[in-house]
């Protein structure tokens, strides 16, 4: 595993110390899909950093010390230079993308897929033909992706489905988030009320237990989203450590205070990575921390076995 002194030194500060160590940068405003659960295509967005002013960003924000970014859109593969800069600038590199247009060059940085159900669903969701072309595109990668699934109300009963189809693919693992909506919004077609999101992070840690360390949810994290767990530990601008360790950036370079965008409705967060940080250090969880280093080294495969 190739645990290099930079992501070394990204694991020290989260555990030791509350300083600032990623950037979460909107790449680009554009995205060629306009999946239905999906804020970004719904607002407007100001221009973006041209290549040449991006690259100078990012090696601003590396000088700064942060060292980790996570590089969201619209869709980040829609500027293939931006996502082989971000490779090289920073010393751990996540990308999110909905792979229709292939996966750029990301040295030393992990692709995360996403997905949202198996075909019918995927495609109701993110389009026509996107589930076909998003698997041909995953089988072809020089390393396993890891895939993600947002959760909402549309797709909350095909999660079993999904689990099966993904395990017969070469994938590195799968990730699940609930559907977090704006403030003030009346989601109910797509938000899943917490009572009944504490029934689904339970039956995920199940589907772990019997499908092995790939479903990267742990019983730690699932803790986070439990409304009579931890959730209201963490629940609101101030108290999420995304705002503590993560700096995020609009697409001009501009600061917003979510990646989910500054209406996100903390109250109502589904946020996976919130869920894995505080699931792995808050207190120190060893299960969770492997699923932290998976997304943190693109090499590092979790085995396929059952979770006793
Ligand atoms: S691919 Fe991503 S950014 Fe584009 S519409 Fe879908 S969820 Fe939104
Ligand atoms: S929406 Fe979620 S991830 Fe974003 S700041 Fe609020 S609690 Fe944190």
């Amino acid at each position: 595993m190739r645990l290099t002194p930079g992501k070394l030194f990204i694991l020290y500060k989260w555990l030791f110390t509350k300083q600032h160590t990623t950037a979460a940068i909107d790449i680009t405003h554009r995205c060629n899909l306009k999946c239905v659960h999906c804020y970004w295509w719904k607002e407007d967005h100001p221009p973006e950093l041209n290549d040449r002013e991006m690259i100078t960003f990012m090696k601003g924000l590396r000088a700064k010390g942060l060292r980790a970014a996570i590089l969201y859109g619209g869709e980040p593969t829609l500027r293939p230079e931006i996502c082989r800069m971000a490779g090289r600038i920073f010393d751990a590199t996540l990308a999110f993308t909905n792979v229709t247009n292939g996966f750029p060059e990301l040295e030393n940085g992990q692709w995360i897929l996403s997905l949202d159900g198996p075909r019918d669903m995927n495609d109701r969701i993110r389009g026509k033909g996107v589930y076909d072309l998003a698997v041909d595109n995953l089988v072809e990668a020089s390393l396993p992706p890891i895939v993600h699934m947002t959760i909402t109300r549309l797709n909350q009963d095909r999660i079993e489905d999904f689990v099966k189809e993904m395990m017969g693919l070469p994938i590195k693992g799968l990730g699940f988030s609930f559907y977090t909506p704006d403030r003030g919004s009346n989601d109910t077609g797509l938000f899943i009320p917490l009572e009944e999101r504490n029934r689904l992070a339970i039956r995920i840690v199940s589907l772990r237990k019997r499908y092995g360390e790939k479903i990267g949810f742990t019983r730690a994290m699932a803790r986070q989203f439990l409304s009579h767990g931890d959730f209201i530990k963490w629940n609101s601008l101030s108290t999420c450590p995304v705002g503590k360790i993560v700096r995020c950036f609009k697409s001009n370079g501009q600061p917003k205070a979510c990646t989910y965008g500054d209406n996100a409705d903390c109250s109502r967060c589904g946020c996976t990575a919130v869920a894995a940080y505080r699931g792995a250090f808050h207190p120190f969880d060893y299960m969770t921390l492997r699923v932290i280093l998976g997304l943190m080294v693109p090499e590092y495969q979790v085995s396929g076995g059952p979770v006793k």
